[in-house]
């Protein structure tokens, strides 16, 4: 550990460094934080999302902070160490042990305390790219997924908040779409994976301005596909329904809470119905739920009454066996360990695009689509992965009330 008299400073300095990204590599980590305070410098892990101190991080001097921040700028090689008042961003590329080389994006932002840094290690991010594991390898889910993204025109929307996994999802879609000989084009903010088989796109500041700039030229270009990240305003809803009319595939993402939620949502933002109803195929939500400590989990005896309040029938009680989380060493006695995406699928079906054309409100689109079977909720989902073992009744309730 670091005490504040170091006889060897640098060499210190840079074995600290590497000791704490083995460490957060090993332990799986999503996120490194390195915060400085008033008097010490707070070094925190974030997995499963849950932040923590790291065994044997607790309190650094401060008198190290603006070192082991040199120490990390020094490795991405392009972070300048004589700016320490404004963000900067960066990529490092690290050697760890048997695991081998293993990338960690850099983001570093001025505290009233010092600079403050977070390193994301993107080998640990639990859901990358791979679509089956993202739909928890559930056939119906990937089924209704492929099924709908293998389209030549239209538009596929990916709905959910910050943090619903939305972009993630968006992104296997992508992914997947690739593996045919298509020309895609992606325009992110900012490129977090690289995606084999397109070309990737950042836009940075202005982002109005040059992601529209990216989406003309990209169209001018011969695509098949255009995957811009998200949908923040009119000018970008349109040019994306605008693409989707004109004979290619758009895939994007938007912040809204459900499915339905974001035909409105493009409503708002000044899009006609009819270009909605006329583009838009198929939206895919996500929501991400604590998953059950597969190690710890046990048998959970719940009332009748309990189990029926969620929607699950007497047969459907009668034939499951439900779980609750316990705690163990694996999980560090939390009783879960890692998140899974909660997903909703829906494909717009005829009905459902006449009366969003006729002005027809949420409760009646939402009452079209389940009676036409293209709606899959999320309380759909969130039953069948309480009844499979993998959430608890307390999360399941979340999405069911
Ligand atoms: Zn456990």
């Amino acid at each position: 550990m670091l005490n504040a008299e170091l006889v060897n400073k640098d060499e210190e300095i840079i074995k600290f460094v590497d000791d704490l990204l083995k460490k957060a590599v090993e332990d799986k980590v999503v996120d490194i934080h390195v915060e400085p305070k008033d008097t010490y410098t707070q070094v925190r892990f974030k997995k499963d999302g849950v932040l923590f101190i790291p065994e044997g991080y607790d309190k650094i001097p401060k008198i190290l902070h603006s070192y082991i921040i040199d120490r990390i700028k020094v490795l991405t090689g392009t972070m300048r160490r004589d700016i320490d008042k404004r963000p900067q961003d960066g990529k490092l590329r690290k050697k760890i042990g048997e695991i081998g080389d293993v990338d960690l994006r850099v983001g570093t932002i001025p505290t009233i305390h010092g600079e403050s840094i977070v390193m994301r290690v993107m080998k640990n991010d639990p859901y990358q790219l791979d679509i089956e594991k993202i739909l928890n390898n559930d056939k119906y889910l990937i089924d209704t997924f492929k099924r709908n993204i293998d389209t030549k025109d239209g538009v596929i929307l990916f709905s959910g908040l910050s943090g619903s996994g939305k972009t993630t999802i968006a992104r296997a879609a992508v992914n997947e779409i690739a593996k045919n000989p298509l020309k895609i084009i992606t325009i992110e903010d900012p490129v977090k994976v690289v995606i084999e088989n397109t070309t990737q796109v950042q836009v940075s500041n202005h982002f109005d301005v040059i992601f529209e700039t990216a989406a003309r030229q990209a169209y001018r270009m011969g695509i098949d596909v255009l995957y811009m990240s998200e949908i923040r305003n009119k000018e970008v809803a349109h040019m994306a329904l605008e693409g989707g009319l004109t004979g290619f595939l758009v895939l994007s993402a938007i912040s809204t809470q459900n499915a339905i939620e974001t035909l409105f949502r493009l409503s708002q933002m000044g899009i006609k119905e009819y270009l909605t109803a006329s583009t838009v195929k198929f939206i895919v939500s996500s929501r991400l739920a604590d998953k059950l400590c597969q190690h710890c989990k046990e048998e959970a005896v719940y009332s009748e009454t309990e189990l029926k309040a969620v929607g699950l029938t007497a047969k459907e009680i009668k034939e499951n066996t439900f779980y609750k989380s316990k705690g163990c060493e694996k999980c560090n006695q939390r009783g879960y360990s890692g998140r899974l995406a909660i997903i909703e699928m829906l494909e717009l079906s005829h009905n459902m695009k006449d009366a969003f054309i006729n002005g027809g409100d949420n409760e009646e689109i939402t009452k079209i689509a389940k009676k036409d079977g293209v709606y899959y909720t999320l309380a759909d989902d969130a039953l069948k992965k309480f009844k499979g073992g993998f959430i608890d009744l307390e999360t399941a309730r979340k999405f069911t009330l």
